[in-house]
């Protein structure tokens, strides 16, 4: 063990709620020594907001908490949530703006449901997360507040739009981090980053106070650094909401459990006999970086190892999920980010003519490129005429999509497979080129479109020159709520590897500690500036 801070830094959720209750260090140290850390690690862009009085506050609740033994599971863990989540304002002094230049310094009046949930499970909310702008991106380069660096190569994307929670988690800054995925955003960082990520089965998280992109598809999900700790908060995410009209109607489950519960028939050598894991051909073309395939080949052999059996599966329409996705999302997208107009909230031109005016320049002021580009697909196959053509038939693969997979279900319990084609690319690569990066959502774009639960699990290691070394994510996805049987397939191979383990190796300079008092000053003022001036200017008081 090298400094408590560090020592602090590498637990993970379970580890951290664990020393807490024990009472080695209590959540107000640790607290502390990771907002040190968060300071120290600007240069990644992670964070859109920190506000560590507010943080320092709620870690001393959670202290009192344990003394009068009323701790929940997850009391006095920090994290942080994805800028997409609303916070109110009032209570965290925790600004909302999905990325967005639209909602810069955006007040919220209330909490998102996940945030709520998180917060009476015990946790301490640190901060927001940088990602792309209303989550609309495979890279983080589309944020209105700057890109997010990959902690193992700052060369490199992290992923997106998730990507400031992963970099978060996998720097060591964080132990888990909040995301969403419409069509990748969780599993695609966690892959990039070798972080474990899980989007559950669609109505499994409430998306009320999630700022919405295109609903049918938005789901929430931690990011953190193994199953087993993603396990822990899902439990504390999920379950119905009467406040999301798709939330599925069935109570909230304790995953931690399904971890350990063995397999009928299954041996301790063989944890996982008996399961049937898919391998849709699709999922493995010609065009598969190398890298990729060695590393998931890698981690299928382990699961074999581990009891598993591996059957050929197809998902024929694999291929059609990027126009289909990228007609669906768009057209929701363009309805949703209607509400964006100037008066009930957010940006507003300062200098318009009448009320169409002030409309056109409010939306092309506060709207990054990507926005506009998918508000503009999406307005299109939406309109009279183009509807059948585009929009209609969209909808119609997307049921066939949904389809092939109930029959790959007949003859595998998992489908497993790459997340992504390549390891993360370099910044500015793919910026000037929208269709790379929507090619580039292959794997993931088909459990999305299914509303079917899908995972990353770090895999490996990018073994060739042009990989760097970047770490690689097995995608596992199953049937409708069967996230249990997810994670405790993650879970098993996480305790026969340990890819998860490892971190990168830029660590976070030392910082010297200081008394309590000070470092909140001190993390106050700089952190104003890092949610830039735009931002802390427009909220109202
Ligand atoms: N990369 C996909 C997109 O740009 C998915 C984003 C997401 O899941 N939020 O739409």
């Amino acid at each position: 063990m090298s400094s408590p801070v560090s020592a602090i830094a590498d637990l993970g959720v379970a580890a951290l709620a664990r020393a807490i209750a024990q009472g080695q260090f209590s959540s107000v140290e640790a607290t502390q020594a990771l907002l040190r850390g968060i300071e120290a690690r600007r240069d990644l862009g992670a964070f859109l907001a920190v506000n560590p009085d507010f943080a320092l506050a709620q870690a001393r609740q959670a202290d009192q908490r344990r003394v009068q033994g009323q701790a929940g599971p997850l009391n006095g863990v920090p994290l942080a949530h994805k800028d997409i989540f609303v916070t109110d304002f009032a209570a965290s002094g925790l600004p909302t703006t999905a990325g967005s230049k639209m909602l810069a310094g955006y007040a919220s009046p209330f909490d998102a449901t996940v945030v709520t949930r998180l917060q009476q499970a015990g946790t301490v909310t640190l901060g927001k997360l940088n990602c792309d702008e209303f989550a609309m991106g495979s890279s983080n380069e589309n944020s209105a507040f700057g890109p997010v660096r990959n902690p193992w190569n700052l060369q490199r994307v992290p992923g997106g739009s998730s990507g400031g929670s992963a970099a978060a988690v996998a720097a060591r800054l964080i132990p888990a981090a909040t995301g969403t995925d419409t069509g990748g955003s969780i599993r695609q960082p966690a892959s990039f980053t070798g972080i474990t990520g899980i989007k559950p089965t669609y109505g499994v998280c409430s998306r009320y106070g999630m700022v919405a992109f295109a609903s049918s598809l938005d789901q929430a999900g931690p990011m953190a650094r193994s199953a087993e700790d993603c396990a822990l908060l899902l439990s504390a995410m999920g379950g119905f909401d009467e406040r999301d009209a798709t939330s599925a109607q069935r109570p909230a489950q304790d995953y931690a459990a399904l971890l350990h519960a063995p397999r009928p028939g299954a041996t301790a050598a063989q944890p996982l006999l008996g399961l049937r894991i898919g391998l849709p051909t699709e999922f493995f073309p010609a065009a598969l970086s190398a890298d990729v395939a060695a590393a998931v080949r890698g981690a299928l052999a382990e699961l074999h190892k581990l009891g598993a059996t591996l059957v050929d599966v197809t998902l024929p329409r694999t291929e059609l999920s990027i126009p289909v996705y990228y007609l669906i999302a768009p057209a929701e997208a363009s309805s949703n980010l209607g509400r964006f107009d100037g008066v009930k909230f957010g940006h507003r031109a300062a200098q318009y003519g009448d009320l169409m005016d002030m409309y056109k320049k409010t939306r092309a002021e506060g709207f990054g490129p990507e926005v506009k580009r998918r508000i503009m697909i999406g307005t299109y196959v939406l309109s009279h005429g183009y509807y059948d053509a585009y929009y209609l038939q969209a909808q119609k693969l997307r049921r066939m999509i949904a389809d092939d997979f109930q029959v790959c279900f007949q003859q595998c319990d998992i489908i497993a497979g790459p997340v992504a084609p390549t390891v993360a690319w370099k910044l500015g690569d793919k910026a000037d080129d929208p269709v790379q990066n929507y090619l580039a959502d292959i794997f993931t774009l088909p459990a999305s479109l299914a509303g079917l639960p899908g995972m990353s699990v770090p895999a490996g290691f990018a073994a060739s020159a042009e990989g760097a070394g970047m770490p690689v994510g097995l995608q596992l996805i199953g049937n409708y709520f069967e996230e249990g049987q997810l994670l405790h397939t993650a879970h098993a191979l996480q305790q026969a590897t340990d890819h998860h383990l490892r971190a990168p190796a830029v660590q976070p300079a030392p910082v010297s500690g200081g008394a309590a008092g000070e470092m909140s000053g001190q993390m106050s003022g700089q952190t104003s500036g890092q949610t830039s001036g735009q931002a802390s200017g427009q909220v109202s008081a």
